[in-house]
């Protein structure tokens, strides 16, 4: 059973993550203090992934990151900030949170990123190979795709775009960071390399090409896999 720690001091969003994390097949530790979550991982050393809310009432979320870190540097982190805390999410990689979600957050973006750390974590055998995100299926052990259960012929580059998005749902994701990504720091092509390949998987994956809703652009920006 894949094991994460939920410390949010707030019920009513507690109980929202945690029905959904349940749903998604995770088991939930529940924590509303900073001291409890603490308390909570040292018994249950098997916990993963942890996701943190920042404000609390005895410690706020970095200082409950720092003291994780401090004794272990394996579990996940994942923190839970308001809108108006960007500098929050500077201080909270500098003290170890491994990503963060922006309230308000869609249960669906939640878990999809808790299965990305998981993957990264490596936690054993946890890794069914399979990222669900209906009508989308990718397998990752065969580097395939199926909308509604139909296959979508795709090119390695493609597979690792699709891969990339639906590993970050619902993030602004930069042309310069899917470009390092999927070609690597070594590739001395062009950033227009990433345009083309997303009007191509537009045509193959999109119910409308030229009316795309999974493959959203931001303006100047870049791409968001809108779920
Ligand atoms: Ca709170």
């Amino acid at each position: 059973m894949k094991k994460v720690l939920v410390l949010e001091d707030e019920d009513n969003i507690r109980s929202f993550v945690v029905i959904n994390l349940k749903r998604a097949g995770y088991e939930t530790i529940e924590a509303a203090s900073g001291e409890e979550a603490l308390e909570q991982l040292r018994r249950n050393q098997d916990i993963r992934v942890a996701i943190l809310d920042i404000m609390l009432p005895d410690m706020d979320g970095f200082e409950v990151c720092r003291r994780i870190r401090a004794s272990n540097s394996k579990v996940g982190i994942i923190m839970l900030t308001a809108r108006t805390q960007e500098m929050d999410k500077v201080t909270g990689f500098m003290t170890g949170a491994d990503d963060y979600v922006t309230k308000p957050f869609s249960p669906a973006e939640l878990t999809a990123r808790i299965d990305a750390l998981y993957r990264r974590v490596g936690g054993e055998s946890l890794d069914d190979g399979e990222i669900n995100q209906p009508p989308f299926s990718l397998n990752t052990r065969k580097r395939t795709l199926e909308k509604n259960g139909e296959p979508i012929k795709l090119t390695q580059v493609e597979y690792s775009i699709m891969k990339l998005f639906m590993d970050n749902p619902g993030k602004a994701l930069s042309r310069e960071e899917i470009w390092q990504t999927v070609w690597g720091e070594n590739y001395l092509g062009e950033l227009k390399i990433v345009d083309v390949n997303i009007r191509r998987l537009r045509v193959k994956i999109e119910d409308e090409a030229t009316n795309p809703t999974y493959i959203t652009t931001i303006w100047g920006f870049g791409y968001k896999w809108a779920f």
